[in-house]
């Protein structure tokens, strides 16, 4: 369209970086269309969840104080327990974020002498400090718990047998990591997550096995808790939080540990009762409500930003063609001068603060210096069109969100503008 590609010139891009855009996205209509089915299932779940528990305008007033007797809260959690198919949910804005929730979840069911593993590798970096692999202090090696890893094969693939190996007398809970996160193994799909959850629980029946579900919610048309997981864990300023959600994250499972979660969040013998709304209600029922599309979008931004990067020369995880079980699209860009140039395009085609620049920093929780590229309505959210990473060797960018397909394709375009522009790659 002529109007369209004029309109690109003004915002900076140019026709060579647009039409390698259009060339690429020829290529991926039909893998679009899956995306599209996917969505269609999980907006029919979503849906039949809200119809059975009749949420109502009722479940949107506000609450205030002590938070008794709260129907929409209570409601939501019922609707979010039916979507993962789990027996309860703690689903509330006093769960601050992602690693908040994953705290309570671990912090609530480990107890001095028990011992977490982890069979995926090394965590995500913010849990390290919340399981004392760096000693901070309130870590749950603080309180007597001990951590045990395995790390993933050279292929990306489980150990068997060293987890085999690793499951002891102690070990009482045991937390998958289903996205990569700032690493660059391969994300998970639930079935490889349900095998590996079915080769612990043969070993050790009773072993309770936490899934941190961050970005990979709605991507398949199962979850973690559908595959035997005690716990599915996330953050509402990602996936489920559909753009809407300004703060909050969930715990979906069985209702042993959702109550002692519970207990953990507020306080022993308070548990699930207290916990005010605050008038949040609408944003969290109606961004669940749209996260099945957003999730594809995003999924669609991740796929293109491959199909955009990989001919270039440049590594991504996942590839081009490979399927997907997150949002996360690792560009492994060799410099970090390569990165400050992608993470200025994604800056700039935000709709919030397209005027910054941004650079790199200390970031708490995170070990090297960090680069985040984020104009979001929801501060730091990560389901809204952003880039981020750690600058270490392989200079692997993290490009994720975009409440909108269509954003998000603006969104990579620019960043291959700017890395043009930087001398960095020649179409
Ligand atoms: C983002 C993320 C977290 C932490 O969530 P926050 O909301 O940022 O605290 C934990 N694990 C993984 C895999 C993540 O991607």
């Amino acid at each position: 369209m002529e109007k369209l590609l004029e309109f690109y010139k003004t915002i900076g891009v140019s026709a060579d970086v647009y039409n390698y855009g259009e060339q690429a996205f020829e290529r991926l209509k039909e893998r679009f269309e899956a995306i599209d089915r996917i969505a269609e299932y999980n907006q029919a779940k979503v849906l039949a969840a809200m119809q059975k528990n009749h949420v109502s305008v009722a479940c949107f007033n506000a609450t205030t104080g002590y938070g008794y007797d709260d129907m929409g809260r209570d409601n939501l959690e019922r609707v979010y327990a039916d979507v993962f198919h789990t027996e309860a949910a703690l689903v509330r804005p006093q769960i601050t974020c992602g690693t908040h929730a994953l705290t309570v979840a671990l912090s609530a069911n480990l107890l001095p002498g028990d011992e977490l593993l982890s069979p995926v590798g090394l965590p995500y970096d913010t849990l390290q400090e919340v399981i004392g692999i760096h000693p901070s202090p309130c870590s749950l090696a603080e309180y007597g718990v001990a951590y045990r890893q395995v790390d993933l094969l050279a292929d990306g693939t489980f150990d068997y047998e060293s987890i085999r190996a690793a499951i002891n007398k102690k070990t009482k809970l045991i937390t998958i990591q289903r996205s990569k996160g700032y690493a660059t193994r391969p994300t998970f799909s639930v079935t490889q997550i349900g095998e590996l959850i079915a080769f612990c629980k043969e070993i050790k029946p009773d072993v309770l096995v936490m899934v941190d579900n961050c970005y990979g919610e709605f991507v398949e048309t199962i979850e973690p808790s559908d595959v035997g997981a005690d716990m599915t864990v996330g953050s509402l300023i990602k996936n489920p939080g559909g753009g809407l959600a300004p703060i909050g994250g969930y715990i979906c499972g069985t209702q042993e540990c959702i109550d002692r979660c519970a207990y953990r969040l507020s306080a022993p013998g308070l548990g699930r009762e207290v916990g005010a709304n605050l008038g949040l209600m609408t944003a969290l029922y109606q961004g669940f409500f749209l996260a099945p599309t957003v999730v594809a979008g995003a999924e669609k931004g991740a796929i293109f930003a491959a199909n955009l990067y990989e001919p270039l020369g440049f590594r991504c995880v996942p590839n081009a063609t490979e399927s997907r079980h997150d949002i996360i699209q690792a560009v492994e860009l060799g410099s970090e001068e390569a990165m400050v140039a992608f993470c200025k395009g994604i800056q700039a085609a935000a709709p919030v603060d397209s005027f910054a620049t941004p650079i790199p920093g200390e970031m708490p929780g995170y070990d090297s210096k960090v680069i985040m590229a984020a104009g979001a309505f929801v501060q730091g959210s990560s389901i809204e069109l952003s880039a981020d990473g750690p600058i270490r060797p392989p200079y692997a960018v993290y490009f994720q969100g975009g409440l909108t397909w269509l954003h998000a394709k603006i969104g990579i375009l620019m960043s291959l503008q700017k890395m043009v522009d930087a001398g960095l790659v020649k179409l």
